[in-house]
């Protein structure tokens, strides 16, 4: 595993430091953020970097702007918020490149922090286009990367910049790094994974990849009817891709000839109607009827599947063991997140919809590592190496 470079070896007194972060954070129609946990996880790198620095430029994107201007994106909230949890002022930039900004930058006192506007209001950004990536580069003498959620995409604030200046990671990079780095590495056995969700198709990568590391791999939600029907089972009118049943028959074959234990749901809630009100019943898996959705795992298929975590000494969770969204049918996955949490190894939580469930119950703090980043995780667990981690100096 290449290892990098971080805040602690780089020399940052007196310079100016420019760092993405990932402040994509939801705002509801009046504008206001309903959720500021991005912020608040890039809070450890800004403290230290102004404490070290002399001057402090962020940057990130909003939304999917696609290289125009939404007056709904800017950052404005964000800059709010930051200088509310900073307890300073923060000069919130309405363009990430111009005159204007230029000015703002030059102008820039010891102690100044700067939020430049929405890079994906300027389509170079996306395009990593190195002119555009040059001219972020100029504004300070030390890049640093936060931004782990974009970390897989090679764009100008993620991979560009960091050919132009010293380029290190931030502590949340680091720590994502880290911990899913020793998922891929080196985890210590017994190694588990819990892979749910809607499809198998969106996880085809880690399961593949999944399979020559883990002792056992635990399948719920949605996906789990995939490989059910694989096996010969009929499975109602529950989600099932027609296309990837020949793939999950591979993989259970593949766990078989490996020794490892592939475990699918022996009972299920069923329903015929995918609604809070919907009627349900607890059905065995041979035993699944033909009107019937499955919806989440049953109290079987729980009792199991705890039993198993229990002597996990790293687990990784990722996909929701069902409809959790609908309160009825959220069970599984909240009692999946509290087997997660009272597990004495490694636990790591990946996945935005696993992660909203762990938050949700309210167990994030009993989780070893709770990833910010969905589809960066997912690839860094494929083994794939990340354009905005590749990019970092090596340590
Ligand atoms: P994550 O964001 O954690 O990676 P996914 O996006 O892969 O998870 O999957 C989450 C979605 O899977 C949720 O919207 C959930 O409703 C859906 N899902 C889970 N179980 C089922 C099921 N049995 N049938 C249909 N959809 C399901
Ligand atoms: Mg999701």
């Amino acid at each position: 595993m290449v290892m990098k470079k971080g805040l602690n070896t780089v020399d940052l007194d007196g310079k100016s430091a420019i760092m993405r972060a990932d402040f994509n954070v939801p705002l509801d129609k009046e504008g206001r953020i309903t959720d500021d946990t991005r912020i608040r996880a890039a809070l450890p790198s800004i403290n230290y970097l102004m404490e070290k620095c002399s001057k402090l430029i962020l940057m990130s994107h909003l939304g999917r702007p696609k290289g125009q201007i939404y007056e709904e994106m800017r950052l404005a909230p964000v800059g709010k918020r930051l200088s509310e949890l900073l307890g300073k002022d923060v000069i919130v930039c309405r363009e990430s490149v111009g005159e204007e900004t230029k000015k703002i930058i030059s102008g820039m006192q010891s102690g100044d922090v700067v939020l430049l506007e929405n890079l994906r209001f300027h389509k170079e950004e996306e395009e990593n286009d190195p002119g555009f990536a040059k001219t972020l580069a100029m504004y300070a003498d030390v890049y640093v990367n936060d931004a782990f959620g974009t970390a897989h995409r090679a764009h100008a604030s993620t991979e560009g910049i960091a050919h132009y200046l010293p380029a290190v990671a931030g502590f949340l990079m680091e720590k994502e790094i880290n911990f899913l780095g020793r998922l891929v590495h080196q985890p210590e056995q017994p190694y588990m994974a819990i892979i749910g969700g809607a499809k198998v198709s969106t996880k085809i990568g880690v399961l593949e990849k999944l399979i020559d590391k883990v002792g056992a791999l635990i399948i719920g939600g949605g996906m789990a009817y995939t490989f059910l029907k694989a096996k010969g089972f009929e499975v109602g009118r529950s989600i099932v891709e027609t296309g990837k049943v020949n793939l999950a028959f591979e993989l259970i074959k593949k766990a078989d000839e490996k020794g490892i234990k592939l475990l699918l749901p022996l009972d299920h809630i069923v329903t015929d109607n995918i609604e809070e009100d919907g009627k349900t019943r607890i059905v065995d898996t041979n035993a699944i009827p033909e009107s019937m959705i499955g919806v989440d795992i049953g109290p079987k298929t729980i009792r199991a599947y705890k039993k198993e975590i229990k002597h996990g000494k790293t687990v990784l969770w990722n996909g929701p063991m069902g409809i959790f969204e609908i309160e009825k049918f959220s069970k599984g996955t909240n009692q999946i997140a509290r087997a997660l949490a009272a597990c004495a190894g490694i636990t790591v939580v990946g996945g935005g919809d696993s992660v909203a469930a762990v938050n949700k119950i309210g167990v994030a703090d009993k989780i070893s590592h709770v990833s910010t980043g969905g589809g960066a995780s997912l690839e860094l667990l494929e083994g794939r190496e990340l354009p905005g981690i590749k990019a970092l100096q090596d340590l």
